[in-house]
């Protein structure tokens, strides 16, 4: 999945509509810093799997398959797909 992850601190950037132009805000900087789209694999916060996005639980949500429970995408931990 594309990411836009911030160059400075490495989060995840937020869609940030702004003057009439589409931006992306990074929270942890307060800025509208620098990014690069990076292709990130989704996995659970709690034991490290890779999950899937969760479409019977919203659009938001992804399922882990070894934790059995569907994860919040804001506690969600994004790493760098393998190449
Ligand atoms: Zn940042
Ligand atoms: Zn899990």
């Amino acid at each position: 999945m594309l990411r836009k992850v911030c160059r400075v601190c490495g989060s995840g950037m937020i869609h940030w509509p702004r003057h009439g132009d589409v931006d992306y805000y990074c929270e942890p900087c307060r800025e509208f810093t620098e990014y690069d789209e990076l292709e990130m694999v989704p996995h659970c916060p709690d034991c490290d799997t890779l999950i899937i996005p969760c479409a019977s639980c919203g659009s938001q949500a992804y399922f882990c398959r070894s934790c059995r429970v569907a994860k919040s995408s804001k506690k969600v931990v994004w790493k760098p797909a393998p190449a």
